[in-house]
């Protein structure tokens, strides 16, 4: 359900959406990420999630990883305090089909690891058997960094 106090079809001339808008579009970025196919990568999405500040979601048989998080340049007043040197992505993004009111629903929503991984075990074959480590595979990795 739309909380918005205005609605875009009463907007008089020369007023502008964002004017009414706690800036909902510079509160979090989304990136687009692979579908997951086996249980390693439902694995790699639990842990983006048990992070916090994040979740994954699915539109239109997209999946996106969204973080959140207002950007550093967010004013109190919920203007922009870096217009003029803005990244081209905000200078391009329009009202038009903004999230100004929308209801933040979407095909799919995960914000727990225990929601990716029981989604994970409803439409993943179940989980092989582990087989012994070998020394290889026990080689050290410097960083948590998932090559996706
Ligand atoms: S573009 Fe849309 S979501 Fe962003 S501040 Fe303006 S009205 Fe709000
Ligand atoms: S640079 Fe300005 S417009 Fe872009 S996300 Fe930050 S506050 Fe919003």
């Amino acid at each position: 359900m739309s909380t918005v106090t205005v609605k875009r079809a009463d907007l008089k001339a020369g007023e502008v959406l964002c004017s009414y808008c706690t800036a909902r579009c510079c509160r979090y970025f989304a990136l687009p990420i692979e579908t997951p196919e086996n249980w390693e990568d439902f694995d790699h999405m639990r842990w983006y999630i048990m992070h916090g500040h994040c979740a994954i979601f699915v539109d239109e048989d997209v999946w996106f990883l969204m973080v959140y998080g207002d950007c550093k340049y967010l004013l109190p007043d919920y203007r922009c305090g870096n217009y003029d040197d803005r990244p081209k992505i905000c200078r391009t993004y329009t009202t038009d089909e903004c999230e100004y009111d929308n209801d933040g629903t979407y095909d799919r929503l995960f914000e727990t690891p225990e929601q990716i991984w029981e989604y994970a075990h409803a439409v993943l074959p179940p989980k092989k058997k582990k087989r012994k480590k070998s020394p290889a595979d026990t080689a050290t990795q410097k960083l948590p960094v998932v090559h996706i």
